[in-house]
């Protein structure tokens, strides 16, 4: 018909034509399935995976060809694909695992693809870009130009710029010569510089696989075979666990020399990367070449380098959070998720999926082995290391001869807090007697101490003395916490920031307002006030200004220019300080409250990796947890280091309560602006749940955080034994019900707590 799909110079095909190639090509848009397009006679060679330009309404869209076109649509209904990019395809196991994180999430088949997308300047052609050659070799070859002195720094700086590097740009060559940039630009147009183009592909250090390991001992060998003989051997999940110093790093760096060797790509998952700077210069250590990093903050022309060398195969190793899983790797060969219990890597907005499970997933796509290590295995994790379903690589001992720190409860109802004065003024502790002797001996011996609160700003909660007035957010159900420093009340989940107020905002008193609790600044300011000698840091995501700033302190800790270490979770992860030999939990209790799913095994984990911080090999640790409740399992087991009989009683309460993982666990969160609304909203879903055997649901009932940046939220929770399928259930729910305007429900299937 429309006379642009035949070209008249072709040999006649007419079948070819009817059929004409048709496509479905999804887009990083929300939406459930991909559209159908036609490729027509110049376009017939492409395959699944492809990128492609598309039209989508008004917009011209970037997609990936998914599958066959549907045969029943007739040809004047579809639209033309555009053009293919020059983009490497992206691999058929990432599609598979695109779609399978899909159907498991229930998200949008398409939002699921933008994670794998990245940026979607990833997939535009890159900017060419230019840079300055030396032109000549010595001045007097260019006629007409007065050799002064800057002109010959230049020109030496151009001369002298490895051939191995992109000529550089005129900001960087004036930069690098010490002169302005004028002076480049006179001289490249004198003929003494030459602009030449620049092939933009990043230049990614090859590590050496067959650089020489450490010497391992008998267990870490055994350990090490076991996971080499899993690389090239199919899909395959390992559990590496063995405590802080058991050389679980060291064991695994043996899988990605194995896999390195075979030629294929490696991705190692960590919860943080921007917390764990230290990881890539280990990895240096050991293989002489730094990993590819891979996180959000990268900036996005470096990303999409990245995201190009990767999709071409360029990138043997890459280091990331969470996203680097849905990386376009070609020939990926092993998946590493260190700290696989961590809750960081549960995504908790846009795709709720949770890494650990989805690289489980992905090396089953790519029939790729992974290896889950930690030395607080998730419950999850265990059973399915205890039921075979796993391999169970054990670690059983600190490398060196190194022994766990000896881990005591400090009872708070036994040894109270004791005053201690502030100009003068008695002010409240939070530190027991015995935990202040500990750190005086642990001072004397110049060694170190970290006082571990997972609380940031000065306290958590601001009172009026005279009227009882909490001060809380205007956008949340959260209690506003004072940072004194900058002299704010702060909410930790939306920002909304005050400046200190200085008469209650309720009854108008003066200097009534009184801060509780205890958080780093709080417990700084004490510390100061008892040990004035002492060299003391506080370490929070929101004291270190970024990555650099907190490596730098990191090496001052390790250095031993620091006595005492105030510390948030921030402190908990992947630090080997010689010289620290005591850490005093502040209040080991604070995650224990709340009735979350996962309250008790998070604390028992996180303090576990607190106490991992303390002693060497030549020094042994000590670990104090103030708590007022020492019976409770989660202290006792940390205190006879006993994780096993812990995990044992878990199990078993949760497979009391049908909960994950021997049940099935799915949260709606209901919200919007108007609460009525919301809980109209609420109960109505509440009313049409689906009636099926093995299937209950709960609520609906306010959210953990029932207020959150001015939304109502209202959580449904659907229960479920393991034979049921939940996820058609929802589809099918969800489906058949209509929101009102303004009123929206989030899915989380496996929330990771709540
Ligand atoms: P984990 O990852 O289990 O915490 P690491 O691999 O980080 O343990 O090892 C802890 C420390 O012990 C590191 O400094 C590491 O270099 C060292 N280490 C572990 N195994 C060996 C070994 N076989 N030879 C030398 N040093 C080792
Ligand atoms: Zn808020």
């Amino acid at each position: 018909h429309d006379g642009t799909r035949s070209s008249p110079g072709l040999a006649p095909s007419p079948s070819l034509f009817q059929d004409g190639p048709r496509l479905s090509v999804l887009l990083p848009v929300p939406v459930d399935a991909p559209y159908d397009y036609w490729a027509g006679p110049d376009l017939a060679t492409l395959v699944p995976g492809d990128v492609v330009r598309v039209p989508l309404g008004q917009r011209i869209e970037t997609g990936v060809v998914w599958g066959p076109g549907a045969a029943d649509l007739p040809d004047h209904k579809l639209r033309p694909v555009l053009e293919r990019l020059d983009s490497p395809p992206l691999p058929a196991p990432l599609r598979a695992l695109v779609e399978w994180c899909a159907a498991y999430t229930l998200a949008p088949l398409g939002q699921v693809l933008r994670l794998a997308l990245s940026v979607p300047e990833a997939l535009d052609p890159p900017r060419p870009r230019a840079g300055y050659r030396a032109a000549v070799t010595d001045l007097a070859d260019v006629p007409g130009l007065r050799a002064t002195d800057a002109r010959r720094k230049a020109l030496a700086a151009a001369a002298g710029w490895p051939l191995t590097e992109p000529p550089p740009s005129a900001a960087t060559l004036a930069r690098r010569a010490g002169v302005t940039p004028a002076v480049i630009k006179g001289l490249a147009e004198a003929g003494g510089l030459a602009l030449v183009p620049v092939v933009e592909e990043p230049v990614v250090p090859t590590p050496d696989p067959r650089r020489p390991g450490p010497l391992l001992s008998p267990d870490q060998r055994a350990a090490a075979g076991r996971l080499r003989a899993m690389v090239g051997a199919g899909f395959g999940v390992a559990l590496l666990e063995g405590v802080t110093g058991s050389g679980k790093t060291e064991v695994y760096f043996e899988a990605i020399a194995e896999t390195l060797a075979a030629g294929r790509q490696v991705l190692v998952l960590l919860p943080e990367i921007a917390l764990t700077a230290r990881w890539p210069a280990r990895f240096a250590g050991r293989f002489g070449a730094l990993p590819v990093p891979w996180h959000s903050d990268l900036p996005r022309s470096q990303r999409r380098d990245l995201w190009r060398a990767v999709a071409r195969g360029r990138a043997p190793v890459v280091v990331g959070a969470r996203s680097a899983l849905f990386l376009p790797f070609p020939d990926l060969g092993l998946i590493i998720v260190d700290e696989e219990h961590d809750g960081a890597f549960k995504q908790d907005d846009g795709v709720p999926y949770n890494a650990r499970d989805m690289a489980v997933v992905r090396a089953r796509t790519g029939d790729l082995p992974v290896i889950l290590a930690s030395a607080t295995p998730a419950l999850e994790t265990v059973l399915n290391a205890r039921t075979g379903r796993y391999r169970h690589v054990p670690l059983p001992r600190r490398h060196g001869g190194a022994r766990l720190p000896d881990m005591a409860t400090l009872d708070l109802r036994a040894h109270p807090p004791e005053k201690w004065s502030r100009e003068g003024v008695p002010a409240q502790s939070f530190l027991a007697p015995p935990l202040l002797d500990a750190m005086v001996e642990t001072l004397t011996r110049g060694e170190q101490t970290l006082l571990f609160l997972n609380r940031r700003g000065y306290a958590p909660l601001t009172l009026c003395r005279a009227c009882g007035h909490r001060l809380h957010c205007p956008h949340c159900s959260a209690w506003l916490v004072e940072h004194r420093h900058r002299r704010q009340l702060r909410c930790h989940h939306c920002g909304h920031a005050i400046p200190t107020p200085p008469r209650c905002p309720m009854c108008d008193a003066a200097d009534t307002l009184a801060a509780c609790g205890p958080g780093v600044e709080r417990l700084a300011e004490e510390v100061a006030a008892r040990f004035p000698q002492a060299r003391t840091v506080v370490a929070a995501s929101d004291t270190l200004a970024g990555p650099a700033s907190a490596a730098e302190m990191m090496e001052r800790i390790e250095a031993g220019g620091v006595d005492i270490i105030i510390g948030t979770q921030v402190m908990a992860k992947g630090h080997h300080f010689p010289l620290l030999t005591l850490v005093g939990v502040v209040d080991a209790d604070l995650g224990l409250s709340g009735g979350d799913l996962r309250a008790a095994e998070r604390t028992f984990q996180l303090l576990h990796q607190v106490a991992g911080r303390a002693g060497r090999a030549e020094r042994p640790g000590r670990v104090l947890l103030q708590t007022t409740d020492p019976a409770h399992p989660v202290m006792r087991a940390l205190v006879e280091g006993d994780a096993e009989r812990f995990l044992s009683v878990e199990a078993e309460t949760r497979q009391a309560l049908t909960m994950p993982p021997f049940g099935r666990l799915v949260a709606l969160i209901v919200s919007g602006r108007d609460e009525d609304a919301v809980v109209t909203a609420g109960r109505a879903l509440a009313a049409s749940a689906p009636r099926v055997a093995g299937v209950e649901v709960l609520g609906p009932a306010p959210a953990a955080l029932a207020l959150l940046r001015g939304q109502h939220r209202h959580r449904l929770l659907l229960k479920a034994t393991r034979d049921v399928r939940v996820q058609p259930l929802v589809r099918d729910w969800l489906g058949a019900t209509t929101l009102p305007r303004g009123i929206r429900v989030r899915v989380d299937v496996d929330p990771y707590g709540f």
